[in-house]
């Protein structure tokens, strides 16, 4: 048998003489012998077929053990083990893909959501009006929160819309995603609902409000309060009423002229704390912009003012203007209601 020096042996498995040195090293592939004079190694032809398999596992990355065994093993039970070895390496691959998608997708969102970099300056103020004695229409706006709320009338609907307004002031929403921001306001205006209900006078409350995490604005609503927004020159309204006039429009019996000047405008089909039923509040979900403007008010405000008034008060520099001439213009046409409007600027 004529053994072959390290180098005639690297060129016959296509192998280098440092990777046959770490395969002696470890145990894989010692050679046949060693020159007791010189101390090279040599190979026996034989074992070019061990060397070329060690180098094709250690390509597909097979830790050294398991090509330990895989050498000692006969063909098909070699063929298994590498069979077997590759198929954990794929099922592993797929749960990291998973792993890796969901952290792309949260580091490339992460910017967007989390680094609050919008700023948002806001007004808000009520008026009792020209005609009411009391005033049961609530306002706030916050860097987090703008909302409005208008009660029913008397001092239980004064205390159920501004009791609305605390359950989301009190509102520390959590890291969760978008789907968890609008559970914790669902679940907040579920409970301010029930407590309502639970006092036995049955004060009744509308809502609208935006939540903000970041870019992330949550909507709720609940009535005849109003969410508008201004964005690239167009005012849009983001909410329906859920009143007995919008669904005769919605069922074709009323032209929203007439509903607009029904003398049942004011009834609600959905109310916080009214009704046998737990209120079933609309929720959406929305991306903040740098130039949006939001106004919302309560129908002291939107029932008696043009779109248009509403529009050229959004358009002035500064919300606490805004606010100012959105309750003129609620006069000059009467103000016949409480009115309540909340202006943010988006930049
Ligand atoms: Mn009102």
């Amino acid at each position: 048998m004529q053994l072959l020096t390290i180098g005639a042996f690297a060129r016959a498995a296509r192998l280098t003489p440092k990777a046959l040195r770490l395969y002696d090293s470890v145990g894989l592939l010692p050679p046949a012998a060693v020159d007791p004079e010189t101390g090279y190694r040599l190979y026996d032809p034989a074992q070019i077929a061990d060397a070329r398999l060690i180098a094709a596992l250690r390509r597909i990355e097979m830790p050294l053990a398991e090509i330990r065994t895989v050498l000692s093993l006969p063909a098909p039970a070699a063929a298994e083990a590498v069979d077997a070895f590759w198929r954990r390496v794929a099922a592993g691959n797929a749960t990291r893909a998973e792993q890796v998608a969901l952290l792309v997708g949260q580091l490339s969102r992460r910017d967007h959501i989390m680094s609050d970099t919008l700023t948002v300056r806001h007004a808000a103020r009520t008026d009792t009006g020209a005609v009411r004695d009391s005033n049961e229409d609530a306002a706030y706006a916050g860097d987090r929160l703008l909302a409005v709320a208008d009660g029913m009338r008397g001092p239980a609907g004064a205390a159920a819309s501004a009791a609305a307004i605390e359950a989301l002031k009190r509102l520390e929403p959590s890291a969760g995603g978008a789907a968890a921001l609008l559970a914790e306001l669902a679940v907040a205006v579920d409970e301010v609902d029930r407590s309502l209900r639970g006092t036995g006078t049955d004060p009744c409350t509308t809502l609208t409000a935006l939540l903000r995490r970041g870019s992330q604005l949550a909507l709720v609503h609940v009535g005849d309060t109003r969410a508008y927004l201004l964005r690239g020159g167009e005012l849009s309204l983001l909410t329906q009423d859920h009143t007995w006039v919008r669904d005769q429009v919605d069922h074709g019996r009323l032209s929203p002229s007439e509903a607009a000047g029904h003398p049942q405008r004011a009834l609600l089909t959905r109310a916080l704390g009214a009704g046998p039923q737990p209120v079933e509040a609309d929720l959406a979900l929305r991306t903040a912009l740098p130039g949006d403007r939001y106004l919302l008010c309560s129908d002291g405000l939107s029932a008696v003012v043009e779109r248009a008034s509403l529009r050229e008060a959004l358009d002035l520099a500064e919300p606490e203007a805004a606010v100012r001439r959105l309750i003129e213009a609620a006069y000059e046409a009467g103000a016949p209601d409480n009115i309540a409007c909340v202006v943010a600027h988006v930049s």
